[in-house]
C-alpha cells in the first residue's frame, strides 16, 4: 500500500521564474558566445549557451552498498558521519524546489542518491514530483537510479505514486565480481528479483548502469550484454570517473567505452543510432540484427561537457552545476530563512547563469586530486 502523503500539495506559481528567466534570457541574447551555443529550447542559458533542462535530486547521502569505486568501505566505515536528519531537505523542501526549477525550464527529473530507495517514505515524494507540469502543460519526465536491493518492495509503490521508468546499477552477473565491487556481498539474484519486479510495475523500459573498472569486471561486459539483450533492457556502460576524491581513481583503471564497443562488435554487430535528444549523455548503439540497444558514457575519453544541461541538488539542498564540483551553493539556508519562490529562483537563475564548468574536458592529472565532491553526497 502507498503511504498516504503528509505533504500539502503546493500551489506552483511559476510567474516570476518565468520572468526572471525571460529577463536572464534576454540580457544573455547580447553575449555572442552564449547565443552562438545556444539551442533555441526553452530553459535558462548558462554563460555557455546550455540551457538548464535536467534536475538530479539526492534524497539521500546513505547507501546500504560499499561499492570500491564510489562509497569504499575503508572511508565510508561506521564511524562516517552522515547527514544529521535535520540538515537533509523535508520533501516538502524537495517538492518547492523542484517547482521552481521546472518553472525555470526544468523538464527532466531523476531521483538519486546514496541509495534512494533507503529514504523512507520515497512515494511520498515521488507522488508530488509526478504532479509537476513543465511550461507546456506536460508532465515532467521523473526518472529514478537505484541500486535495485529494495525494488521487490517499492517497485510497485513507486510506480502507482506516478515514477516512468527506472535505472537500476549492476556491475556483474558473477556473485564474487559484483559482491567484491558492492562491497557488501549484495547477490546479484536479489538485483535481478528487483529488476523483475519493476518490469511487473510497468517501470519501463529499464536501464541497467554498468560502471566497468580495469581489473574487477571487464570480464562481466559479454555477459552482461548477452543478458540486457535478450531481457530486452537497455545497458548502458559507464566510464569509471573520477568522481569525489576517496575511491583512489587512476586512469589506468579506465577502461575506455572503444575497447566496451569493440569487444560487443566483434560478438553483436553494432551501428550507432542517433542521440534522443541534445544533451543525452550515452553514445547510443543498436544490435544490427535488430534485438535491442546498447550506449557507452564516456565521461572521460569523450567528455560532453558541452551539451551539459544538468544541476544537481544534494540531499542537504545544495546546488551544484557540475558532476565534479569542490562546493555547491546553499539553497536550504535561504529557504529556511523564509526566502520567497521568486527569491530562490533568482538565486538559481543568477547561479546557472554564471556557470561555466567543463571539468572534463579540461581533465588532467592535476585535476584528479582536486578536493571534488563525493558522488553520494552531491547525487549520481
Ligand atoms: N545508489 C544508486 C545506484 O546505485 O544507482 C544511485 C546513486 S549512484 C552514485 C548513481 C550511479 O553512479 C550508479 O550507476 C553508480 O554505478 C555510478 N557511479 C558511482 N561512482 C562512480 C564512478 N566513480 N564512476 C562512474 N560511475 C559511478
Amino acid at each position: 500500500m502507498l503511504v498516504q502523503s503528509s505533504v500539502p500539495p503546493r500551489p506552483v506559481n511559476p510567474s516570476a521564474a518565468f520572468a526572471a528567466a525571460s529577463a536572464l534570457r534576454s540580457a544573455l541574447s547580447s553575449s555572442a558566445a552564449a547565443s552562438a551555443a545556444f539551442d533555441g529550447r526553452p530553459g535558462l542559458p548558462d554563460a555557455r549557451g546550455r540551457a538548464l533542462r535536467d534536475l538530479r535530486i539526492s534524497v539521500t547521502d546513505r547507501c546500504n552498498f560499499r561499492c570500491t569505486y564510489c562509497m569504499p568501505a575503508e572511508v565510508f566505515g561506521r564511524d562516517f558521519a552522515f547527514l544529521p536528519r535535520e540538515l537533509v531537505l523535508s520533501f516538502e523542501e524537495i517538492a518547492r524546489l523542484a517547482s521552481i526549477f521546472v518553472a525555470l525550464g526544468v523538464h527532466k527529473l531523476r531521483i538519486t542518491g546514496g541509495e534512494p530507495l533507503s529514504r523512507r517514505d520515497l512515494p511520498v515524494l515521488v507522488r508530488h514530483l509526478s504532479g509537476l507540469r513543465t511550461a507546456e502543460g506536460l508532465p515532467v519526465d521523473l526518472t529514478l537510479t537505484t541500486n535495485g536491493s529494495a525494488l521487490r518492495a517499492l517497485a510497485g509503490p513507486l510506480a502507482e505514486a506516478g515514477l516512468q521508468r527506472i535505472t537500476v546499477s549492476l556491475d556483474s552477473l558473477d556473485d564474487e565480481v559484483f559482491g567484491r565491487m558492492n562491497g557488501v556481498d549484495f547477490p546479484v539474484a536479489r538485483v535481478l528479483d528487483g529488476i523483475a519486479a519493476a518490469r511487473s510495475a510497468g517501470l519501463t523500459p529499464i536501464k541497467v548502469n554498468t560502471v566497468i573498472r580495469r581489473g574487477m569486471n571487464e570480464a562481466s561486459i559479454l555477459p552482461l550484454a548477452r543478458w540486457a539483450r535478450a531481457e530486452g533492457l537497455i545497458l548502458r556502460f559507464i566510464e569509471y570517473m573520477d568522481v569525489g576524491h576517496t575511491n583512489g581513481w587512476r586512469l589506468d583503471d579506465v577502461v575506455p567505452a572503444m575497447e566496451i564497443l569493440e569487444s560487443l562488435d566483434a560478438e553483436m554487430p553494432l551501428e550507432s543510432v542517433e542521440a534522443g535528444y541534445r544533451g543525452e549523455v550515452a553514445g547510443r548503439y543498436r544490435y544490427r540484427d535488430g534485438s535491442g540497444e546498447v550506449g557507452v558514457i564516456a565521461s572521460v575519453t569523450r567528455p560532453f561537457c558541452g551539451d551539459c544541461t544538468r544541476a544537481r541538488l544534494s540531499a542537504d539542498g545544495s546546488l551544484y552545476t557540475c558532476l565534479f564540483a569542490v562546493a555547491g551553493t546553499d539553497l536550504k539556508g535561504p529557504m529556511r530563512a523564509g526566502a520567497s519562490d521568486d527569491d530562490l529562483a533568482g538565486l538559481i537563475t543568477g547561479l546557472w547563469a554564471a556557470r561555466t564548468d567543463q571539468y572534463s574536458e579540461l581533465r588532467s592529472a592535476a585535476t584528479a586530486d582536486l578536493p571534488k565532491v563525493e558522488m553520494h553526497a552531491l547525487g549520481g
